[in-house]
Parts: structure tokens; sequence; C-alpha cells
């Protein structure tokens, strides 16, 4: 989808916030500081229209983006503050846990994941909790132009095997900086949407 369009339409704190109607919704899921946002701007072609301040013990919101008034992209704040616990339920916010159980519009979750890096326990918790509500997961795996062009296998493999994905979850390899991948993600939302 090319992108026109976009409004921030709520910082929801509460669930009555949430956008009426039945229009798809995509949540974005990941560490801070993972590349949520750049990705987000990707996606929108905007240079700084996302912007998360994710910094620890801020009042957590989700944020809607109107998608050329088809959509929403959920952002989700960054786990690595909001700290998910050791159990497999993890308690990173009663709001958030309902909003990626309970809200009947959302058709799937982009997770992102530090691509020069090993997945870390966090993200491994958050994919086993995903699956465990069976969301359909798209894994991102960001800062790909970090990583050479030689170890693409190798990192496919490294995310692939640490998270245990299951062979549902498709894994795109991303760079905000090339744009790598941009138009895969864009077909898997296209696809779960249907827009
Ligand atoms: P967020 O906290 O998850 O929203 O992360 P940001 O999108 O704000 O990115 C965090 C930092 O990583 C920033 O300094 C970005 O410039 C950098 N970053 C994000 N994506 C990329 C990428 O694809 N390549 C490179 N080289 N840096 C990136």
């Amino acid at each position: 989808m090319e992108v026109h369009s976009v409004d921030l339409t709520i910082s929801a704190v509460d669930e009555k916030q949430y956008p009426a109607g039945d229009q798809p919704e995509i949540a974005f899921v990941g560490r801070s500081n993972v590349g949520k946002s750049s990705l987000t701007n990707v996606l929108i072609n905007r240079r700084n229209f996302a912007h998360t301040s994710s910094q620890p013990g801020k009042t957590q919101t989700l944020n809607f983006y109107h998608i050329e008034d088809q959509l929403y992209f959920v952002d989700v704040p960054g786990y690595g503050y909001a700290k998910v616990s050791k159990k497999q339920r993890a308690d990173f916010g009663r709001m958030i846990e309902n909003y990626l159980t309970k809200r009947p519009q959302l058709r799937g979750v982009i997770m992102l994941v530090d691509g020069r890096h090993t997945p870390t326990d966090d993200d491994i918790q958050m994919y086993q909790w995903l699956s465990y509500y069976q969301l359909p997961v798209l894994v991102v795996a960001t800062k790909m132009d970090k990583v050479k062009g030689s170890c693409f296998t190798q990192t496919t493999k490294q995310v692939q095997t640490t998270l245990d994905l299951s062979s549902q979850t498709p894994l795109v390899l991303f760079s905000a900086k090339t744009k790598r991948g941009k138009d895969q993600v864009w077909q898997w939302i296209e696809q779960q949407t249907g827009v």
C-alpha cells in the first residue's frame, strides 16, 4: 500500500478510547530502541511521524494511527521497560494484555527483534505469549544494514531457532535505512487485513 494519509487518532490509556468501528488493526511490539518508530515511519513514508516516548515510568499508552482511512497501526509500548515477567502470561499491563487478547479488530502482530543480536529472553517470552494466544505474528529483524549480507542466512537461522518460530510465522529482514523488507511487511499486513 502506498500511504498518503495518516492520523494519530488516539493515545489511549483506557479501552473506552479505542477507535469505534470495525476497521482492521495491526499491532507493533518490541523492546524499546529496537526500531519500532523507524519501521512505522518507513511503512507510512514519513520521516518522523511515529515517535515513541518509551522512557521507564512513563504512562503506557496504546497509540492508534489511522492509515489511509482503512486500517490502524497500533503502537504497543516497548516491553524492555514494561517488566515482562518470567511467567508465560507476561504482565506488561492489564490494558495491553486485554488489547492483545480481546480486540476483535486486531488481525495480527508485528514483533520486532534486533537483527544484530540473538533475540533476548524478553523477546522469547513475548513470542511465546503471542503464540499462546494464537495471534498471527510477523517477526521483523531490524537494523539489517548493520549486518553483512553474507551473514543474513545465519541471522535468519538464529532468530528462527532462538524464538522457536512456528512454520506459520514469517520472518522479514528489514532496514529502515535501505528500506529493505518494506514491501514484504506491507504484503503481510495486506494479507492479514484484506486492505
Ligand atoms: P523504538 O524505540 O523501537 O521506536 O526505536 P527507534 O525507531 O526510535 O530506533 C532506535 C535507534 O535505532 C535510533 O537511533 C534509530 O536511528 C536506530 N535505528 C532504527 N532502525 C534502524 C535501522 O534500520 N538501521 C540502523 N542503522 N539504525 C536504526
